[in-house]
């Protein structure tokens, strides 16, 4: 019986997976322009990384990470998201005391979560995005929504909608986690398993509770606006004014807690809705940290990142047309006639090739005439004939598949006489 992929994953094939090195380039190009340099964590980690930094009280700990005994029993765990990961590597390879502050990092690659699978949400998922790290300023946080808006507009994503909020400072928060548990105090008995559990680890988690019933609850809990101290408050004019100056649009959404547990100040969400009207809710997030290097064992610098989900970009980027025609035409298609003439096949293929020309070879024993068809099929612009009297000769034959006219060249002219056809500039 044939085996299939693992629920929640899915294969990413020939020009899909051309899209996807699409928009990881032109993310990662762009990242350089704002001086960030890439960044490859390994996937699997000690679960207690993720514990510690992710929190306790996040779903993502709760319950979706893929956790396991190694052999020596040793708890690890899949990457759910980049960002400890990161801090990790700084901190363990002590980048902080002896680079200029803040460290710039993007990087790219899979992450992994037990969701239920739908639409636009896998088990397996590609995250892309960034950590600005040992600069506590509001304008690193605006530096960085302005790297992921620059992002989203290369791509061409104009109906970019920007949701912004302050999550305070420690004392903001601590405050309005105790107005929080006064609030729910009474109510949480009738509320979710997970809300219970929330109420006693983090209450501010219970904000983004999707139950019906609890969220009509969270709907008259009192609002985080009112408790955010004043330094927090002038923190997040400050980043909304430069934003203003950028000319970046956004809106502030006083509901916005994030699923993490490590923000603090400024967080924030791109949403998308295509032209077509699909709404693809958040396609990146991110926020800024101040506690999680100091909590992950380093010193107490503050961060800032984000992250893109490469999937949910695809698909937008797809539904509105906007991914460029990424396939390569062959330049020439070789043709040995017969099992003999496969060796001298590949010095030819190979001179074209290190020229960089993209050529293929066909290795099926098939006659002259199939072989046409398939160099048609695959639109390739030269025919290469090698076979017994070419080998001998040290010669190819050349036909060019457009004007359908044939030559025979010297295997050393072979490089410049396809290169004078493919630009339109051989001699008639
Ligand atoms: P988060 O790390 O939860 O802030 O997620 C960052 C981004 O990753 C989201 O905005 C989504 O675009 C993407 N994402 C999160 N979870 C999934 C998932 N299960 N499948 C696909 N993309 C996801």
């Amino acid at each position: 019986m044939a085996i299939n992929n693992v629920k929640g994953t899915h294969d990413i094939i020939g020009k899909e997976a051309d899209t996807y090195a699409y928009v990881e380039n032109v993310m990662g190009q762009i990242a350089s322009f704002f001086a960030f340099q890439p960044v490859r964590p390994p996937v699997l980690e000690y679960s207690e990384l993720f514990v510690r930094g992710v929190g306790e009280g996040s779903d993502v700990v709760r319950k979706e990470m893929y956790t396991f005994l190694d052999k020596a029993d040793r708890s690890v765990t899949l990457r759910p998201e980049f960002t400890a990961g990161i801090v990790r590597l700084i901190v363990q390879n002590k980048l902080i005391p002896v680079n200029e502050l803040p460290l710039k990092f993007y990087y790219c690659g899979p992450v992994f979560r037990y969701e239920r699978p739908q639409l636009g949400r896998y088990r397996q998922f590609n995250q892309f995005g960034v950590e600005c790290i040992g600069h506590g300023s509001a304008y690193a946080d605006v530096e960085v929504i302005a790297l992921a808006y620059t992002m989203l507009q290369s791509l061409g994503l104009e109906n970019v909608t920007i949701k912004i909020n302050t999550l305070g400072d420690e004392e903001s928060r601590n405050n309005y986690r105790a107005a929080l548990k006064d609030f729910f105090k009474d109510k949480v008995a009738n509320m979710c398993g997970d809300c219970q559990n929330r109420y006693e680890i983090n209450p501010l988690r219970i904000l983004d509770c999707k139950v019906p019933e609890d969220q009509e609850i969270v709907k008259n809990a009192p609002k985080m606006s009112k408790y955010i101290s004043e330094a927090s408050q002038k923190r997040f004019q400050d980043v909304l004014a430069a934003l203003e100056e950028m000319e970046i649009p956004y809106e502030v959404d006083d509901t916005l807690v994030r699923g993490l547990d490590y923000y603090s100040e400024t967080v924030f969400e791109f949403h998308y809705v295509s032209k077509k009207g699909n709404n693809y809710g958040a396609i990146g997030a991110g926020g800024h940290y101040d506690k999680l290097v100091h909590e992950l064992g380093g010193p107490d610098v503050p961060g800032v990142g984000f992250s893109f989900g490469v999937e949910r970009l695809v698909s937008v980027l797809s539904d509105d047309e906007l991914l460029p025609d990424l396939s390569m035409s062959l330049a020439a298609y070789v043709m040995p006639i017969g099992i003999d003439s496969y060796k001298y096949a590949l010095n030819v293929a190979d001179e074209l090739r290190l020229l960089g020309y993209p050529v293929d070879i066909c290795f099926d024993d098939v006659k002259l005439g199939n072989m046409f068809k398939r160099a048609e099929k695959k639109g390739a612009r030269l025919a290469l004939i090698v076979g017994e009297e070419e080998i001998k000769n040290n010669t190819v034959i050349v036909k060019n598949m457009e004007s359908k006219e044939q030559i025979t060249v010297s295997f050393e002219e072979l490089g410049s006489k396809c290169e004078e056809i493919l630009a339109g500039k051989e001699e008639k």
